[in-house]
């Protein structure tokens, strides 16, 4: 089974060692600190803020491999952080230090995609895959199966991600301090302990935030009363915060349609750099998210979106379907348009059919998008594939997705080679670009909505249908292409 109990249970840590380690972490009581003397440099006082913080993780690492004893704590697999973190508390669950605790709630992961997650969109399948009604059994059965289905997608898996990696330095925390009991419901004051523990770590603001937030996530995902309550709360909290620590803004900037411009009349000379032209002007003017970018498929391209409104003059203009965005909870889908071009030569439509019959990338004949617009199409490519060496050397389309990273680099790329600098831009300069392109111009908020896919939840949204396909191009019309 699990280590020692002897070694494990309570008491403070005994060996030679310990009491260096304890005057680091703060049980022992504490010499009253020197002053500092007057000539000392601020750079020698960083440097000496680096050491304590440096040694100080060191004896938490300890700390914790000895409250969980010798055998579990071989099993540790230790994450970086301005505290260490136990990155497979999988792995330790069987230490006495959970004993008398609801471990399933502490210690369980349920950040990996469901299975109807999974399904993306076709989950009366996945339902079948499970049983379907066949394994209905007691109330209690059907609860837990849909606590373990259908609950998690409060929030969506990347966020499920980054709250579990956070919980899982809380834990280690809780281990570390002797608090594991206080942790599940925890009150504001032991979360305001962690806090400062993280402060004086010299913890950024937002890895702090994250912190609370996945502090917060854990006890919603248990219906437990979260340690920050009341309205406006959090948001108070993370001015306080804000205030003492600063808040850097963000420096990337925004794709310039001008960059847009240069982009589709630039004639790339390799596959990879016409990729990642087509994906920054597509991303831009369409106002993207990488992840989104990464997922179209050849059937996401509606070429007949707005000429089938039977309204004359849309030839050539293109709908990019998205089948469920951030901000699209109920995955109604999301439609961009991108125009016809006066230009000829910087015709975006027309630069992606192109790309479709240079990749050999076609809609598969039984492709049933059209009919279940919400779930992931089996059968047809993706629009941006990665790519191989074919028959003859020929660069080809290797039938599988980009990553969202390759996206980034993509855009990053192509901005480069319009000459912008490129440690200046991310994947969600695209985005920035295509919103800010079209609040510059003015268009109205509602319609670049209709583009960015942002507050599609607000009142009256929902029944809002834009019948003049000319109100739905302005976005479009803003780069003046
Ligand atoms: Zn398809």
């Amino acid at each position: 089974m699990s280590g020692s109990r002897r070694v494990v249970a309570g008491g403070p840590p005994k060996a030679p060692d310990d009491r260096r380690q304890s005057f680091l972490l703060g049980w022992a009581p504490e010499p009253a600190p020197a002053a500092a003397p007057a000539a000392e440099s601020s750079a020698q006082e960083r440097a000496a803020l680096r050491s304590q913080v440096a040694s100080s993780k060191q004896a938490f690492r300890s700390t914790v491999a000895v409250r969980l004893g010798p055998e579990v704590a071989r099993r540790i697999r230790w994450a970086r952080g301005p505290l260490p973190v136990i990155s497979n508390l999988r792995d330790v669950r069987s230490a006495h230090v959970f004993d008398g605790l609801d471990r399933s709630r502490l210690l369980d992961d349920v950040s990996a995609p469901t299975v109807l997650e999974r399904a993306d969109g076709d989950w009366e399948m996945a339902v079948f895959h499970l049983g379907g009604p066949t394994r209905v059994g007691s109330v209690a059965e059907l609860t837990a199966r849909y606590n373990e289905h259908v609950w998690p997608a409060r929030s969506r898996p990347p966020t499920r991600d980054k709250n579990w990696r956070y919980w899982s330095l809380v834990v280690t925390w809780g281990v570390a301090r002797r608090h594991c009991e206080h942790l599940l419901p925890m009150s504001a004051d032991t979360l305001k302990a962690i806090s400062w523990d993280l402060i004086v770590h010299v913890a950024s603001r937002s890895l702090v935030m994250a912190v609370w937030a996945a502090v917060q996530a854990r006890h919603t995902a248990y219906q437990l009363p979260p340690p920050i309550a009341g309205r406006g709360e959090f948001s108070a909290w993370a001015r306080s915060l804000s205030l003492i620590t600063g808040r850097p803004l963000s420096l990337k900037l925004p794709v310039h349609r001008s960059v847009v411009a240069w982009l589709l009349r630039h004639r790339p000379d390799s596959i990879a750099t016409h990729r990642a032209r087509l994906v920054t002007s597509l991303a831009t003017v369409a106002c993207l998210r990488v992840s989104e970018v990464a997922r179209i498929q050849v059937c996401d391209l509606w070429f007949d979106h707005l000429t089938s409104y039977g309204v004359p003059g849309y030839e050539g203009t293109c709908a990019v379907h998205i089948p469920n965005r951030k901000n699209d909870a109920e995955r109604k889908g999301h439609w961009p348009v991108l125009g016809r071009s006066v230009d000829p030569s910087a015709d975006l439509v027309a630069q992606l059919q192109t790309w479709l019959r240079l990749m050999d990338l076609r809609v598969h004949l039984e492709c049933d998008k059209r009919r279940h617009p919400a779930a992931r199409c089996l059968l047809c490519p993706p629009l941006f594939p990665r790519t191989t060496r074919g028959a003859g050397n020929k660069v080809v389309s290797s039938g599988r997705p980009c990553s969202r990273q390759m996206i980034s680099d993509d855009i990053r790329a192509a901005v480069a080679a319009a000459g912008a600098c490129p440690h200046r831009f991310s994947g969600v300069s695209a985005r920035k670009g295509g919103i800010s392109t079209a609040i510059e111009a003015g268009v109205a908020e509602d319609i670049l909505y209709l583009q960015s896919g942002h507050g599609v939840s607000k009142a009256g949204r929902p029944y809002m249908h834009i019948r003049d396909p000319a109100r739905l191009l302005e976005v479009f019309e803003a780069f003046g292409l």
